[in-house]
């Protein structure tokens, strides 16, 4: 009735000055607490969409850092786990605080180094790879940990991890992306582009 569509009809407007949650992936660097190292927003949200995330699926986030991948994952469905795997003590801390303020608290945190502290995780449907790729038998434990089917994205910043993936490529296949990103910023009075270190996607389905 007229009444009860009224009452529907609910404009929402945010209040000056709120943190209001973006629904896409890719949200604001800012949003989330970091010591810098976190993948930008723009990788972030190449990296989910290479992700791509299905209804009820499971990520390890490996090198976990801040979260922001983990999260994002969780974000784009309630049906969507993850688990974070992160060596730094005080970045495992750090990862649990940004997931309660982004309110999947669900997100478990493992502290310790892959690829050991993999062992005895439920498996994966997806594996992202963000930090410590070049360690030996990393990048090979979780291509064994993947299902048929599986999707894994690893990004290198690094020579050593681009000459890993750039070797698994070879081998296994799978796309690889160069993303270079630079932002504009200030010179004196003028504008010019800062490019930010380029960053090797490999993304490859078992
Ligand atoms: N994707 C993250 C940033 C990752 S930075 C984000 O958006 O916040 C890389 C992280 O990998 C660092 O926090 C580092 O401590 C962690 N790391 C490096 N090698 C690791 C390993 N072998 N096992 C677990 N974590 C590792």
């Amino acid at each position: 009735d007229v009444q009860t569509l009224n009452v529907c009809a609910v404009t929402v407007v945010a209040l000056p000055g709120a943190r209001v949650l973006p629904m896409a992936a890719g949200r604001d660097d800012g949003l989330f607490e970091h010591d810098g190292q976190i993948t930008k927003r723009e990788v972030r949200a190449l990296t989910l969409s290479a992700l791509a995330p299905r209804r009820g699926e499971l990520l390890w986030d490996i090198g976990a850092g801040s979260g922001s991948v983990a999260i994002e994952w969780m974000l784009a469905d309630p049906s969507l786990k993850a688990i974070a795997i992160e060596a730094d003590g005080e970045r495992v801390a750090r990862i649990g605080r940004n997931a309660q303020a982004f309110g999947v608290p669900d997100l478990r945190v493992v502290e310790g180094t892959a690829p050991g502290a993999l062992v005895d995780l439920p498996q994966p449907h997806a594996v992202f790879i963000g930090g410590g790729g070049s360690e030996p038998g990393l990048v090979e434990a979780a291509i064994a940990a993947l299902p048929a089917g599986g999707r894994l994205v690893a990004n290198a910043v690094t020579t050593e991890m681009e000459a890993v993936l750039l070797a698994r490529h070879a081998d296994l296949g799978g796309g690889l992306t160069r993303i270079d990103i630079a932002r504009a910023t200030e010179i004196g009075s003028m504008t010019g582009w800062r490019p930010a270190m380029p960053i090797t996607q490999w993304v490859w389905t078992k």
